[in-house]
């Protein structure tokens, strides 16, 4: 069965064997000593930004030139390559910065960030505050032409290397509600009162740098709000999450469509009780199951990039893509450890580290639970 994306060409054919060939010669090489220091080299950043794999889908003026099926491809390399590397994170930033900031904004942080120079996180999780996020206690006073930040965030992904972090705060702490709030671009570099706290201990994705945030004071430009005025930010959140839940729908199928491909290859070769295990009814069976739900996943995460590569996509479909596909890839690749035996338990096989790294995606970038209220609500 051969099956090509529609939205694929020769040009992303081309950017394909680029993006592939650095990823495997840069990144996988030190993937294992990144989980150990829970981070990847800050020069992992800069060198994928000479490749031209970061913020492919900004306008060439700040850096990119490309569409969202160039970033897509960066997606799906990287979780074929089974490398935690926080370019999804940073093109949200980057994107939220594309849609709302002003001329200046754009021109001081796109390019650099495409260079891999500026590094972005997102910052809007707190302690006591994930899926209901008009909990958030982080503030914004004015003070002349400065805002004064105040609160601590976590679960920040890029938070140790980041240093262009788009910040979710109360500017009208008495507003009503979600009325209240603003995203303010914070520049860590040198900042007094910003402190970066430990690195989290995650089950998975552990070259993935995520820690708590620590704003003490923290005085920033007032020019910095992405706007125009204050209490936006709750429906640029809602605008964007699309872009976020797409591109985890995207390295979601990808991921599940390489541990079918690597658990086909390992029953072919692993025998018991005198044959492979590829020749069990229940292996092929249980094998038939996942390629068929990964295919529906893929023609359904195809359309949603065609659809949003047009314009269209609306945040219900992305809600229900992001939940199914998650939840898809998870099933596949849970079956594809039971297909392992006690090997798929084991570390050092990459189909259990697929099996650490896949369940936050059924958590982040808003639960799954909360996408089932997104659809249910456009009931
Ligand atoms: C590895 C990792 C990286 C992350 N990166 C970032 C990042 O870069 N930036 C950032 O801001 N955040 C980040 N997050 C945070 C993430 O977005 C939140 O964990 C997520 O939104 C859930 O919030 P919570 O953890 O507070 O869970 P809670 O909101 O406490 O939810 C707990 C449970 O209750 C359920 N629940 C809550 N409300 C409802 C409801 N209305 N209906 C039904 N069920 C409900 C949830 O679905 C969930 O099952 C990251 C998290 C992880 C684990």
């Amino acid at each position: 069965m051969t099956y090509e994306s529609p939205w694929m060409s020769d040009d992303l054919r081309m950017f394909r064997k680029t993006a592939r060939q650095f990823i495997q010669e840069k990144f996988v090489p030190n993937h294992a000593r990144w989980c150990h220091q829970h981070r990847p080299d800050p020069e992992a950043w800069t060198q994928a930004g000479e490749t031209g794999i970061l913020l492919a889908d900004v306008p060439e003026e700040y850096g990119g030139g490309g569409t969202f099926a160039h970033e897509a491809i960066v997606i799906e390399e990287l979780a074929q390559a089974g490398v935690n590397f926080g370019s999804g994170v940073h093109s949200i930033v980057a994107h939220y910065i594309l849609s709302y900031g002003t001329k200046e904004q754009k021109s001081k942080w796109l390019p650099a960030m495409s260079r891999g120079e500026l590094i972005g996180a997102i910052a809007m999780t707190e302690p006591s505050a994930g899926s209901d996020l008009q909990g958030i206690k982080t503030v914004a006073k004015r003070d002349g032409d400065s805002y004064v930040i105040s609160g601590s965030k976590t679960f920040i992904t890029n938070g140790a290397l980041g240093n262009l972090v788009c910040v979710a705060v109360k500017t009208d702490p008495k507003a009503v509600g979600l009325k209240g709030m603003s995203l303010i671009v914070v520049e860590t570099k040198d900042l007094a009162g910003y402190r970066v706290g430990r690195s989290i201990e995650k089950v998975g994705r552990h070259a993935q740098d995520t820690c708590e945030l620590f704003f003490d004071d923290v005085r920033v430009p007032a020019s910095h709000i992405l706007g125009p005025t204050e209490g936006k930010g709750f429906s640029q959140m809602m605008e964007q999450l699309p872009y976020e839940r797409l591109a985890i729908s995207v390295g979601a199928i990808a991921t599940a469509e390489q541990a079918i491909a690597i658990t086909a290859q390992y029953v072919k070769e692993r025998m018991a009780f005198g044959k492979p295990l590829l020749e069990f009814q229940n292996t092929r069976f249980k094998l038939a199951e996942c390629k068929t739900e990964a295919h529906i996943g893929r023609v359904f995460v195809d359309n949603c990039i065609e659809r949003f590569l047009a314009g269209k996509l609306d945040p219900v479909t992305a809600a229900m893509a992001k939940y199914w596909v998650t939840d898809c890839e998870f099933r596949v690749i849970d079956e594809c450890v039971q297909l392992h035996g006690g090997y798929g338990y084991m570390a050092e096989y990459p189909i259990a580290r697929m099996w650490a790294d896949s369940r936050v995606e059924r958590i982040y970038a808003g639960t799954n639970e909360i996408m089932k209220e997104v659809i249910g609500w456009s009931l």
